[in-house]
């Protein structure tokens, strides 16, 4: 872990550096925007959870007895902000492959930035399991700081937020606003512009990821 904001983190990762840069470029095609961010998915999932309690049981490998470490607690819930978020859902699948999936669409005003929920699905048991909800940017912090909220309502008590690209904007908003909630970002850009979009950033992660620009 790099980044030493309290609660924030970039993990150093060349591997995950590499797929940022590639789903930045312009010219990158939404096949390829979508298969690369999936990517993103399972390594953000994996690096925002590597410290999930842990113990050990006795197993039998092929050749001897072991202790060998699990985790104590099952897998935490997974929630997607739709739509973007959803890109990131099949890689953190992969890791996750036993997490329950809850999704909450959201919907930023273009003039206000405000954003409003127009779907929410949330799996039962956010209280045992806790949650890491997904959104590839962290911008304005309005969408995450919406849908942590809601999580918590549901009644998550640990719960983390994962993005590719964060504005430090959106990172001051979110911790104001949940300062409990651990938040990891593959890349801290530098602000956001007049149209609450993330410079350097990736473009509108939703219409890259879905074909509709
Ligand atoms: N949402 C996006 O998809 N991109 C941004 O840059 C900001 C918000």
């Amino acid at each position: 872990m790099s980044q030493t904001r309290a609660n924030f983190h970039t993990p150093r990762h060349a591997l995950l550096r590499a797929k940022i840069t590639r789903i930045r470029k312009q010219e990158t095609d939404s096949a390829t925007f979508r298969r690369v961010l999936a990517e993103i998915g399972a390594i953000l999932a994996s690096e925002a959870l590597r410290d999930l309690p842990e113990t050990t049981a006795t197993i039998e490998t092929p050749v001897s007895r072991m202790e060998a470490p699990v985790l104590t607690q099952p897998e935490p819930c997974l929630v997607a902000i739709l739509r973007a978020g959803l890109g990131l859902l099949d890689g953190a699948r992969m890791v996750l492959p036993d997490a329950p999936v809850g999704h909450l669409g959201l919907v930023r005003d273009e003039q206000t930035l405000v954003p409003s929920e127009y779907v929410v699905r949330l799996p039962k048991d956010l209280a045992r399991r806790g949650a890491l909800v997904l959104d590839p940017m962290l911008a304005t912090g309005g969408s995450a700081i919406q849908a942590i909220h809601r999580v918590k309502q549901a009644g998550a008590r640990v719960v983390r937020f994962a993005c590719v690209v964060a504005a430090p904007e959106g990172v001051d908003a979110l911790q104001k606003a949940h300062p409990d909630v651990a938040i990891l970002a593959g890349a801290l850009d530098e602000r956001l512009n007049e149209h609450g979009y993330i410079v350097p950033g990736l473009g509108d992660a939703g219409d890259r990821c879905f074909g509709t620009e």
